[in-house]
C-alpha cells in the first residue's frame, strides 16, 4: 500500500515538535490544517454531457502571514496529499523568511483526457466556488502538478470577476501580461540548481565533474536540467510518466527536451537506453533529482540509491523511513523545504510587485533567489552542523517549525 502523505508530513512535525519542546496543545494546533474546503465542480462537457470533480484546498497555518500554495490538477489527489502539501508550504515558507503561511489546493482531474475548453471551465469554477476564501491578503495559490500560468489566467479572472475588484496578487505563476514575471516560470528549477551548487561546496564535489539523473521531465525537472547544465553537470538520466531514459555519455538538455516536445513523451528516446523509473533510481551518478511526485523514495528502494546528493525537486518524495537509510549510507539530502523553495519565493516576489506597483528586471528576480536560497541553505547546515546526528531535513524542521511556533505563541493562539 502506498504511504499515506500527511501521516509521513506529521511524522516529520512530530519529530521536530518534540526537539523543540512545544507544550502539548501547539503540537496539536500545527498538526492539522486550520482550515479543510472541499466542494464539487460542475461544469458542462464538450460532449455536452455533466462531469463532476472533487476539489480541496487546505489552508494549513496563516500565523507568518496569508495562506500560500499551489494547485494540483492530478487523477490520484487525495484529501490527506493535499493537506500533506499545505503542511510542507508553511514549513517551506518559514524555512525561507517568507512573510507567508502555507496552503495547497487540488482537483481529481485527468487533464490528459480534458480538453483546453474543459481545463478553462474546470479552472474557473473552481476559483468560483473558492472566491469568497481567496485573496492577496488571505490566500494566494499558484501553479503545481498539471497546472501553469495559464490555469492561473483563467482563475484570475473568474475569481475578479466573482468578487468585482481587480487583485492580481490573489494567483502567482500568472502569465507576464497579467502581472506574472518573466522568471518565476524558472524559478523552482533554478533554486534546485542554487541549492545544489551549495551543496556540493559543502560536500567538495567539482560540478564540472559531475552527472545528474532526473526523475521527471515537467517545469521543476526541465528547469533544473537548463541550470545544471549551465553550471557544468552532465545529465544522464532522465524520465517521465512514459518511463526512463538514460546514457551514461550524457543526454544534452535541449535534445530530451525537444523530443518532448514532438513525442509529448521521452520513451523511444534515440541514442538512450531505455528503462523503468525504478531502473533509473538505481543508476551510478553524483546527484539524484527526484522531480515528479511524493513518496518516490521508500524503504524498498532507498538503499540502491548510489548518488551522493539527493536534490528534492518534488514535494515529499522521500519516506521518513528512506530518510533513515540515506542518512546512514551517508547520502547528503536537500530536503523539500530548502531544495524546492525557489518556487514560493518567486511567487512572493511576484506577489510583493503586484502589490507595490514595482517592476524587477530578471537580473534582480533571480539575484534576489539566490540570495535567500543562500541564505536559507546556510541558516539550515549551521543547524544541521550544530545539533549532530542529525539530517538535513531535521534541521530544516527545526529552523522551520520553530519560527511558526514562535509566531503562535506571539498572537496569542495557544
Ligand atoms: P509537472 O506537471 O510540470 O511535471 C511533472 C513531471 O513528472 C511530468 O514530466 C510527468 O510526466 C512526471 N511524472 C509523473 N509521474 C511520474 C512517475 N511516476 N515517474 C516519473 N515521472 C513522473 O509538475 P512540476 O510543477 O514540475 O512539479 C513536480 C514536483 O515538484 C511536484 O512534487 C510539485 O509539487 C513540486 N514543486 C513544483 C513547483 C513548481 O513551481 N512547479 C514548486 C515546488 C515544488
Amino acid at each position: 500500500m502506498k504511504n499515506n502523505a500527511f501521516i509521513e508530513s506529521q511524522k516529520q512535525f512530530d519529530w521536530a515538535a518534540k526537539q523543540l519542546n512545544l507544550d502539548k496543545k501547539l503540537r496539536t494546533s500545527l498538526r492539522y490544517p486550520q482550515n479543510f474546503i472541499q466542494k464539487r465542480l460542475i461544469i458542462r462537457g464538450d460532449d455536452g454531457r455533466i462531469k463532476t470533480f472533487t476539489a480541496f484546498r487546505s489552508q494549513y497555518n496563516n500565523a507568518l502571514g496569508p495562506f500560500k500554495g499551489g494547485l494540483r490538477f492530478h487523477p490520484e489527489e487525495t484529501a490527506d496529499t493535499v493537506r500533506a502539501l499545505s503542511a510542507w508550504m508553511t514549513w517551506k515558507c518559514s524555512l525561507t523568511g517568507l512573510p507567508l503561511g502555507g496552503g495547497k489546493g487540488g482537483v481529481v482531474c485527468n487533464p490528459k483526457k480534458l480538453s483546453e475548453k474543459e481545463l478553462e471551465k474546470i479552472s474557473k469554477a473552481y476559483a468560483k466556488k473558492f472566491a469568497k476564501h481567496f485573496g492577496p491578503w488571505t490566500d494566494i495559490p499558484a501553479p503545481d502538478v498539471y497546472t501553469n500560468s495559464q490555469t492561473m489566467a483563467w482563475m484570475l479572472e473568474a475569481y475578479e470577476q466573482s468578487v468585482g475588484i481587480s487583485a492580481p496578487g490573489t494567483f502567482t505563476g500568472k502569465p507576464v501580461e497579467l502581472g506574472g514575471h518573466e522568471g518565476r516560470t524558472e524559478a523552482t528549477g533554478l533554486g534546485v540548481v542554487i541549492t545544489t551548487r551549495e551543496a556540493m561546496k559543502h560536500v567538495g564535489m567539482n560540478p564540472k565533474k559531475s552527472t545528474a539523473i532526473i526523475q521527471g521531465f515537467g517545469n521543476v525537472g526541465q528547469y533544473a536540467a537548463k541550470h545544471f547544465e549551465k553550471l557544468g553537470l552532465k545529465i544522464i538520466g532522465y524520465s517521465d510518466s512514459s518511463g526512463a531514459i538514460f546514457n551514461k555519455n550524457g543526454i544534452k538538455f535541449e535534445d530530451a527536451l525537444k523530443f518532448k516536445i514532438k513525442n509529448k513523451s521521452l520513451r523511444k528516446f534515440p541514442k538512450a537506453e531505455a528503462m523503468s523509473n525504478e531502473q533509473l533510481l538505481e543508476q551510478n551518478c553524483d546527484i539524484f533529482i527526484p522531480a515528479a511526485l511524493e513518496n518516490v523514495i521508500t524503504e524498498k528502494n532507498a538503499d540502491k540509491i548510489k548518488a551522493k546528493i539527493i536534490a528534492e525537486g518534488a514535494n515529499g518524495p522521500t519516506t521518513v523511513k528512506a530518510d533513515e537509510i540515506l542518512y546512514n549510507n551517508s547520502i547528503f539530502v536537500i530536503p523539500d523545504l530548502l531544495c524546492n523553495a525557489g518556487g514560493v519565493v518567486g511567487s512572493y516576489f511576484e506577489w510583493v510587485q503586484n502589490n507595490s506597483g514595482e517592476n524587477w528586471t530578471l537580473k534582480k528576480y533571480n539575484d534576489e533567489l539566490d540570495k535567500v536560497l543562500t541564505n536559507a541553505f546556510q541558516t539550515v547546515v549551521k543547524t544541521y552542523e550544530t545539533e549532530k546526528h542529525i539530517n538535513m531535513r531535521q534541521a530544516a524542521y527545526l529552523v522551520a517549525v520553530k519560527r511558526v511556533a514562535d509566531a503562535m505563541k506571539l498572537r496569542g493562539r495557544v
